[in-house]
């Protein structure tokens, strides 16, 4: 086919196409016809060259954001704090009575104030849109007959995409064959309960919640699998028409911001309340006009602390991506501070707590023992009984166990570079590398019982079958002397699920015996206690005529055919994390699916506890307490077993009641409610379902307990940083403004003015207060109790730390302009040195409270650091004093701020007065130590 005849195909596909999209009548066609417009294969889906063309032909399968509040507005909404009213009002009034400099430098600090604050915030909010974009979604398709897995952005229409519960709907699909599928579509129709969908053609003018053959982009599958062809992607989607879903916005409020809002909000009324005093007072001393307001304004300025809502923007910003380095991804803003406050971690096990690098150890079957040797997926090692190699032939019911084994799976081992890797789940690539260690391999085994039909694994059900063509009977003709049917189902899964459904057994000898519950269940325990996870295998014969397979047919009767064990590491960095949550007063709970006795084996290997002990319930034991026993069960409990998913909504709130903070993981479609409703939920990129990543705040890329520790570590240290620039910047203001209140009680002249006051509160605490926002988390962090989240902002020690500071930094201005000028007389040089001795003291007030100051501590006593841990604050200390240089030096300054040239001496005098900070800090560190 030459380039100008595909061109036209395409052409006139897409024609034909777009037709079909424009009156969306997909649902009304059969799958014949559409199969023909999209020129694709059922079987096979479509090639790798087809797809390339199509893809250049329709682009990427993505909705263009829309675009969210103009950055205009955004630059206006700086402006839109009570604060800043105060200063664009004052600058008016200054202007109005004349005085432009004062006015315009009022303004002009304003505005820079609103720059920076607009840049900031579009750098955090973009970093946290993107990392949130981040995370792709993945779509199973077939192309090349082959199933594989793309993002779902590489979707072009005629592929065929395969659908299982907890996916998102990459794109519209035209349903051919579905089993139980049901869909949620809410984010389309507002319908919150999930729709059953099927395969046959409908109505044409049917409604689109009424569409049951159609899969549309942006649903989520809650049930069941499926597979339908790609019949519109990006733009075209009814999702894409609907583009006010997609409302790009990442708000950057959180509860610490609201509470940060009302705080200034209080603040503002107090301290127009006391300028209008002050002005009043001075008004009654018989000052001009002119005079008070500029008390007045002085004062109302030296109050606020215009640099907070920057940096409280910054410290969040910057803990998302501490957090997201070490692997966790903020999706929600607010969980960054919610995780500082976890008291509960409730964790699943497999996978986040253990490696998930799954071996088989132990098989039980015909009674008997086996022990599997060899570690990993490599087909290297032997199945021994007595430590004796077996013999196949004598071991038909092993046998028939690794067979069920292997054909009731869905994963793949592939050998990379020398490694075998997992392609699928774990615990199945465990029983495909037993079985090939004797031998008895995949493809042979399919291509004799081709399967017929599957029900997939799913936890509620905790099983999964498969319906194959033939059985394996003749394998033992000799052993097992019965009539032979045709089909065969296999069966493996838990225990519990397994052995209900069993009446028979196969014995050592092959014979089919009664079942005995009794001794499997002593086996599986034994297995158990070891921290084996043990799956349970069994078989039932079928006529040839039965082809399709349903849970109802494997309700009764099947024949038990043995136990596989296999170990699960704990991995070695999540026992280290469990440990350091614990001593950080958290509790680690293990919530799994698994059995008790392996779940409680693997906790106790891995030190969990609660006062020394690890008590484990099973949800069947949860399911039968009332509301009350269940809030004692969930406190004392640490390991809750067999736990259905929806129970962990029950558990989640049981623990809230009792005031708990509950961060807790998931990853399947079914855990969605209890994602939402935790403090923090968390579901796992690598193995969660879609729908558990979008019900969650945070997630994690790494699927490992340990990054769940490293977010909470990096969110209590987010708080520390933030309650470090409130105890940063707050005694400046302090100082600030009980040094123009007092002057103006007493009728004295004011040692500082309101541009001063302005730079000091603006240019110079931005500077010295964001490089807070880069410390690093200290030791200690992870040493305390979480904290009480009704505990409020300012806590009794801080506000007697930000009082004591404060009357120093008081002392600094109001005693330094005094002595000054009364010793020289010079009213522009008392203010400067008043103002450089405040900037000295503060640096020094900061060394004490940042890792640099221990730094150069440790340093001095000879002990080595690594300084890159405080490049922020040096940055922000050189830029200080730089800026500070040019503010007195500079005579263009001198002009703008009434400042005076100091020559060396002078320099050293504020220098010099600023030192006894170390002391008050060191004083002030003892009764509220900040890291
Ligand atoms: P968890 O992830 O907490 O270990 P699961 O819900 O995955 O729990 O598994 C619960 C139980 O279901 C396991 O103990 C095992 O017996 C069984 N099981 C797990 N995976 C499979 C599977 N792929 N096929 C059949 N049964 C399984
Ligand atoms: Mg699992």
């Amino acid at each position: 086919m030459d380039a100008d005849e595909n061109n036209y195909k395409l052409k006139n596909m897409r024609v034909e196409s777009e037709e079909i999209i424009q009156s969306s009548q997909w649902h009304q066609l059969s799958t014949n016809e559409i199969t023909r417009h999209l020129e694709t294969d059922l079987e096979t889906g479509l090639n790798e060259s087809e797809v390339a063309k199509r893809q250049s032909h329709f682009g990427a399968n993505e909705l263009k954001a829309k675009p969210g509040t103009s950055p205009i507005v955004k630059f206006l909404q700086q402006f839109n704090q009570p604060l800043l009213y105060i200063l664009l009002i004052a600058g008016a009034i200054k202007a109005i009575i004349g005085q432009w400099v004062n006015a315009w430098v009022i303004w002009g600090v304003t505005l820079i104030n609103a720059i920076i604050g607009f840049i900031q915030e579009s750098k955090a909010e973009s970093a946290i849109a993107a990392l949130a974009s981040s995370v792709r979604t993945n779509a199973t398709i077939l192309r090349n007959g082959k199933k594989i897995q793309v993002s779902s952005t590489e979707l072009v229409p005629g592929d065929i995409v395969l659908l299982a519960s907890g996916d998102k709907v990459p794109a519209d699909l035209r349903l051919v064959q579905t089993r139980n599928l049901q869909i949620n579509e809410s984010a389309l129709t507002g319908e919150s309960i999930a729709v059953e969908k099927n395969s046959q053609p409908v109505n044409p003018d049917i409604p689109l919640a009424e569409r049951t053959n159609m899969a549309y982009a942006g649903s989520f599958v809650t049930f069941g699998t499926g597979s339908g062809i790609v019949v519109a992607i990006g733009e075209a989607t009814e999702t894409g028409r609907l583009s006010q879903l997609i409302e790009q916005g990442t708000s950057l409020k959180t509860p610490l911001t609201r509470k940060f809002d009302k705080f200034s909000r209080t603040l503002l009324y107090i301290i127009l309340g006391i300028a209008a005093l002050t002005f009043a007072v001075g008004l009654g001393y018989g000052n001009s006009w002119a005079e008070m307001f500029e008390a007045a304004v002085a004062f109302a300025v030296s109050a606020i602390p215009e640099g907070l809502p920057a940096v409280v923007t910054v410290t969040l910003a910057i803990g998302v991506s501490r957090m997201a380095r070490r692997h966790a991804i903020v999706r929600k803003l607010p969980a960054v501070e919610t995780l500082g406050g976890a008291t509960v971690i409730c964790s699943d096990k497999t996978g986040t707590l253990t490696e998930n690098q799954m071996t088989v150890q132990g098989i039980y079957a015909g009674g008997q023992y086996y022990t599997v040797t060899g570690v990993g997926y490599a087909p290297s090692g032997e199945i021994l009984l007595n430590e004796q190699q077996i013999d196949l032939n004598t071991s038909p019911v092993l046998v028939e166990c690794l067979i069920a084994g292997l054909l009731c799976n869905d994963t793949r081992l592939e050998q990379k570079d020398e490694q075998w890797q997992v392609i699928g789940d774990p615990t199945e690539g465990a029983l495909i590398a037993a079985a090939n260690k004797v031998g008895i391999n995949r493809s042979d085994l399919e291509r004799e019982n081709k399967r017929l039909d599957v029900i997939p694994f799913e936890s509620d059900f905790q099983y999964m079958a498969t319906l194959h063509q033939g059985n394996n009977n003749i394998r033992r003709r000799d052993a097992i002397n019965r009539v032979s049917t045709d089909n065969t189902i296999y069966v493996k899964g838990s225990v519990e699920a397994i052995l209900k459904r069993c009446q028979l057994q196969v014995d050592a000898e092959g014979e089919i015996i009664p079942v005995q519950a009794n001794i499997v269940h002593q086996q599986v325990n034994a297995m158990a206690q070891q921290g084996l996870r043990v799956l349970a295998f069994a078989k039932k014969d079928v006529p040839s005529s039965q082809n399709s397979l349903d849970h109802v047919d494997i309700e009764s009767n099947l024949i038990f055919l043995g136990l596989q064990g296999m170990i699960d590491p704990p991995r070695s960095e999540a026992i280290i994390a469990v440990q350091a949550c614990q001593e950080a007063g958290i509790q680690v709970k293990m919530i799994t699916g698994d059995h008790a006795v392996t779940a409680q084996a693997i906790a106790k290997r891995m030190g969990f506890n609660k006062n020394g002990e690890v008590m484990a319930f099973t949800g069947q034991q949860l399911a039968q307490m009332d509301n009350q026993q269940l809030k004692t069960a969930v406190e004392d409990g640490v390991v809750f077993a067999r736990v259905a998913p929806e129970q962990k909504l029950r558990i989640v709130e049981a623990l809230q009641s009792k005031g708990e903070i509950v961060a807790m993981t998931g990853d399947g479609v079914n855990d969605a409610p209890a994602l939402k409703q935790a403090d923090i939920g968390i579901a796992m990129g690598g193995a969660g379902t879609e729908v558990a990543k979008e019900a969650s705040d945070m997630i994690l890329t790494d699927d490992n307990f340990a990054s769940i520790q490293a977010a909470v570590e990096e969110g209590r240290t987010v708080y520390r940083n933030l309650l470090k620039a409130i105890a940063f910047i707050l005694p400046v203001n302090g100082g600030e403004s009980m040094t123009i209140l007092i002057s103006v009680l007493f009728a004295r002249v004011l040692p500082i003015l309101s541009l001063q006051v302005l730079w000091l509160n603006m240019v110079n605490s931005i500077a010295m207060t964001v490089p807070l926002a880069f410390e690093p988390s200290s030791k200690r962090v992870m040493r305390q109790p979480p904290r009480n989240p009704r505990q409020p902002l300012l806590s009794g020690s801080l506000i007697k730390r930000i009082a004591v500071i404060s009357v120093f930094n008081w002392i600094l201005i109001f005693g330094m302009f005094e002595w000054i000028r009364q010793t020289t007389g010079n009213i522009d040089s008392s203010r400067t040195m008043a103002i450089q001795a405040l900037v000295a003291g503060r640096v020094f007030y900061l060394l004490s409270i940042s890792k640099l100051g221990a730094i150069i501590i440790d340093t001095i006593r000879g002990v080595k650091h690594n300084i890159s841990d405080a490049y922020a604050i040096i940055i922000g200390i050189v830029a200080t004093i730089v800026l500070q240089i040019i503010f007195s030096q500079w005579s263009l300054m001198n002009n703008l701020f009434s400042t005076a040239p100091l020559n060396l001496n002078q320099w050293l005098i504020c220098i010099a007065a600023g030192l006894p900070m170390i002391l008050v800090a060191a004083l002030v560190n003892r009764f509220d130590p900040l890291d």
